[in-house]
């Protein structure tokens, strides 16, 4: 259960002062922020809710990020293979990794536990007046300022000086709901009776299934084919919850501030994969900071190498983007033969290998030279 709650009333007292960092949002790319810079500054993280208080995802990751930020305990239910059905066919893909449905709560506890920073709930509204080297962030609560800011607060992109706002912008929408239920099967469906340019997904977490679906044109709405999903699959329609998707990146750092996550675009497009993306970015921004706390470089420095390191990885989303506009085009009967194909356990092993090297799991792995792996996962991508 959380331990702290949202403020509300007279619990909201004015927020004021100055900070070395201040994170604004505080899932997935802001607590992986937060826990690299434990013991190196004062650093304030903020958000609107409470942590793990608005889940906004299926919760799906590789096991293998999950075991590696130590967050095994959140994990609800682990699959060795992947179930694609279009409308004529049903394929098994034998993972050569695992996935694992989460509990959003217990992870962001778990995740907080990793951090020191001080929390507060406020709503972030914008930028404030630069005082020299200080950002001013303002929220509803007040003013506070640091010399370094981050936001990862999700597609909006609050503290970003270019709008972005759909159906205009590059972004996916997804909605799902959380019937109770179980199931064992990890489960996909590529069906343009359902959607015409993305998928539905059951995805069973224990004792409930998410069950949902997305799709790459934010104009298409995606209420009534999550509906008419989970009543093929005879779920309820119930405890919905949705988002927008970004499925392009964005710049890395814009005047000063840092952005990670959904913010800085870190969802991969086709599979509209955020977490690990979140949690990966988050950490290599982290350390940036850290290093720029502990005296071995400058904010300049730090903006420049983290929007080199988020730039390095721009081929790879420019390929899934091109997969996420070729797949729907794809005649149905086709994409049944492929599959098949694709099935192959040595297709398979060589297609998620490459897939989950986009964002690895073994990034996460603490100890001494990370300003060194952060140079050579820049090479690397
Ligand atoms: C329906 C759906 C299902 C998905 N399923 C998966 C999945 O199974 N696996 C996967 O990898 N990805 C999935 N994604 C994508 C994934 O959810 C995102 O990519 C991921 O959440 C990005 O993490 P983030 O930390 O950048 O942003 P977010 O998780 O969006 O977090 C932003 C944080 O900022 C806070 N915030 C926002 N605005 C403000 C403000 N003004 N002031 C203060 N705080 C604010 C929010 O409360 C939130 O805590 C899914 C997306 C959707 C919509």
């Amino acid at each position: 259960m959380p331990r702290r709650r949202t403020k509300r009333g007279g619990e909201r007292t004015r927020l004021a002062g100055d900070y070395d960092v201040i994170v604004c949002g505080a899932s997935f790319a802001g607590l992986a922020v937060a826990r690299e810079l434990a013991g190196a500054g004062r650093v304030l993280l903020l958000d609107r809710y409470e942590l793990g208080e608005r889940q906004t995802s299926a919760c799906a990751a590789p096991t293998a990020w999950l075991e590696a930020l130590g967050l095994e305990d959140s994990i609800r239910q682990t699959f060795d293979r992947l179930v694609m059905h279009t409308p004529h066919s049903t394929v098994r893909f034998p993972l050569p990794w695992t996935f694992s449905t989460f509990d959003y709560p217990r992870l962001c506890e778990l995740l907080d536990d990793q951090n020191d920073a001080e929390f507060e709930t406020a709503k972030v509204e914008g930028r404030g007046a630069a005082a020299g080297e200080a950002i001013e962030v303002r929220t509803d609560r007040g003013a506070v300022s640091a010399p370094l800011v981050v936001d990862a607060l999700g597609w909006r992109r609050v503290l970003g000086t270019e709008g972005y706002q759909p159906p205009d912008a590059p972004l996916s929408r997804g909605l799902e709901v959380h019937p109770h239920g179980a199931s064992r099967e990890l489960e996909i469906w590529i069906d343009r009776s359902l959607v015409p340019a993305g998928y539905g997904w059951s995805f069973p977490a224990h004792d409930e299934v998410r069950v949902g679906v997305g799709s790459f044109d934010p104009r298409f709405h995606v209420k009534d084919p999550t509906v008419e999903l989970a009543g093929r699959l005879r779920r309820d329609a119930v405890r919905y919850q949705g988002n927008w998707i970004p499925h392009k990146l964005r710049p890395a750092t814009e005047d000063g501030v840092f952005f990670a996550g959904d913010s800085a675009g870190h969802c991969l497009p086709l599979t509209a994969e955020g977490i690990r993306t979140a949690f990966y970015f988050g950490i290599a921004l982290g350390r940036e900071l850290q290093q720029v706390l502990e005296g071995h470089g400058t904010h300049a420095a730090a903006l420049r190498r983290y929007a080199t390191f988020s730039d390095a990885h721009e081929w790879k989303f420019h390929w899934m983007l091109r997969a996420q506009r070729a797949v729907p085009r794809v005649p149905p009967r086709l994409l049944a033969a492929a599959s098949r194909v694709m099935a192959s356990r040595a297709f398979t092993h060589w297609a998620f290998g490459h897939y989950l090297r986009i964002a690895p799991p073994t990034f996460a792995k603490p100890g001494p030279g990370r300003s060194e792996r952060l140079e050579q996962a820049t090479l690397a991508a």
